[in-house]
């Protein structure tokens, strides 16, 4: 048997890397004073339509569709977006006098794609939305959420591009304008792009069969079309973005796949040498019509997705490893058969207090478990033959300065709290 193609397995050392990650997620998230959201995994077909947009590629090639046994339409979920909207709305979030809403997710999205670099079936997203708040400062705020987690793992060659797509009455100025542009045009461009051109000619602009061409270039920039409360936004992002000392690229071709866009976007890139045609780390900006699209009250919307494999992908890139082997703290050696049960009893009671602990599964000879437990790069080794047993006194031994203790069962917690805390304290003395 084997995977299903686009998914992947983690194991490894990819394993230990992604866990520590996420745990700088959380923390970040925590620092930031975001609140976390799970949404199901799938959800009424309806909810991404109507939440992704019936003329996405998302909703239109990429969806996985099925029926329920009730014969229902469900859909697994393409993206975060539409069911934290879809959640917020079900649990009157918009009601909550703490505004903005700030939240967070995390977890599998699916799409039906052509797998490839940086492209999967299956794959892993970290994004936030806030609800409830037109200030541009919130924009600000989004942006600077990748770039500091970036910044955290220590990834230095990533760069922040940005635009406008401004109010509704700039978008439609804009989208009449574009019309006008490529109706004469319109035999150089793809088939996609024909139906693009009747229903939201916005997205030609994101076409990634047509990007490199000439009339793509010459396209009218959104830029131009901003009325003055569009632009006064724009400049206020770009202003914050300058006070928190975050670089970025004005980019007035960017546009994003997503139908629900208004005012900000942004992408940051990898630009690391090498690392492919699928560089777009993560994506996101303004959609202050969402909300409402979904059956709620109006209300504004900023929020940005971040895919993890290509994350994971720029850090291998840049050689940023994160993984630290500290090995364990102590490990457990039963001398026979007959003291393996008052062996798991020690090893159960460290393990609650928190010690890092093994212990020998194998029935391995005193020679193999002292081997094992270098490779465990443990500690500390804890010997249990039936003298400790009956004695409730361990026999220990530090496995770097292979000093020897004999230390009462009662006193086996105290006993490595005094040795780890003179360890971690580092000042050379604390052992006198
Ligand atoms: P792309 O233009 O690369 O198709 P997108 O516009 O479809 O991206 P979004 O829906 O905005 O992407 O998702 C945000 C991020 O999620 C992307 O920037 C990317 O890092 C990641 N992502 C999207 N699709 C995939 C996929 N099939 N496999 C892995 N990561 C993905
Ligand atoms: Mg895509």
């Amino acid at each position: 048997m084997q995977k299903a193609k686009g998914t992947y397995d983690v194991f490894g050392e990819y394993g230990k890397k992604i866990r520590v990650v996420e745990n700088i997620l959380s923390d970040l998230m925590e620092v930031y004073d975001y609140e976390y959201f799970r949404t199901p995994i799938f959800e009424a077909s309806e909810v991404f339509h109507r939440g992704v947009g019936d003329t996405t590629d998302i909703v239109t090639k990429e969806t996985y569709d099925f029926k329920d046994r009730g014969d229902r339409d469900m859909t697994l979920r393409p993206e975060g977006t539409a069911g934290i909207v879809r959640s917020y709305i079900e649990n009157k979030y918009y009601g909550n006098p703490n505004v903005p809403s700030k939240i967070w997710y995390y977890g599998p999205m699916f799409r039906y794609e052509r797998p490839q670099s940086g492209r999967f079936r299956e794959f892993y997203q970290f994004g936030v939305e806030v609800f409830g708040s037109n200030d541009p400062l919130t924009d600000a705020e989004v942006i600077s959420i990748p770039v500091n987690f970036y910044k955290m793992l220590g990834l230095k060659q990533i760069k922040v591009h940005i635009n406008s797509l401004g109010d509704t009455e700039s978008r439609d100025n804009y989208r009449k304008a574009l019309k006008d542009y490529f109706r004469p045009h319109l035999d150089s461009l793809c088939e996609d792009c024909h139906v693009r051109f009747e229903k939201n000619p916005l997205r030609i602009l994101d076409c990634k069969v047509d990007k490199d061409l000439d009339v793509m270039k010459k396209a009218p920039k959104t830029i131009d079309f901003l009325n003055e409360e569009s632009k006064s936004h724009f400049d206020k992002v770009k202003e914050y973005l300058d006070a928190m000392n975050i670089e970025y690229i004005e980019d007035p071709n960017l546009v994003r796949g997503l139908d629900y866009y208004t005012h900000t976007v942004f992408e940051v890139e990898a630009s690391v040498e090498g690392f492919g045609a699928q560089n777009i780390l993560c994506g996101g900006g303004r959609y202050n019509k969402l909300v409402g699209t979904l059956g709620g009250p109006d209300t504004p919307g900023v929020g940005f997705a971040m895919g993890m494999e290509r994350l994971m992908t720029a850090l291998d890139y840049e050689k940023i490893n994160l993984i630290e082997e500290d090995g364990i703290d102590a490990y457990i050696i039963p001398m026979s058969e007959n003291e393996k049960g008052y062996s798991i009893g020690i090893c159960n009671a460290l393990r609650l207090s928190g010690y890092r602990t093994d212990m020998d599964y194998m029935s391995r000879n005193i020679k193999s478990n002292f081997k094992q437990s270098e490779r465990l790069n443990a500690k500390y080794v804890i010997i249990i033959g039936e003298e400790e047993t009956k004695n409730n006194v361990l026999t220990i031994k530090d496995n770097e300065t292979k000093d020897e203790y004999k230390v009462k069962v009662s006193e086996l917690v105290d006993f490595l709290d005094s040795k780890f805390d003179a360890h971690e304290c580092g000042c050379g003395h604390c052992h006198e």
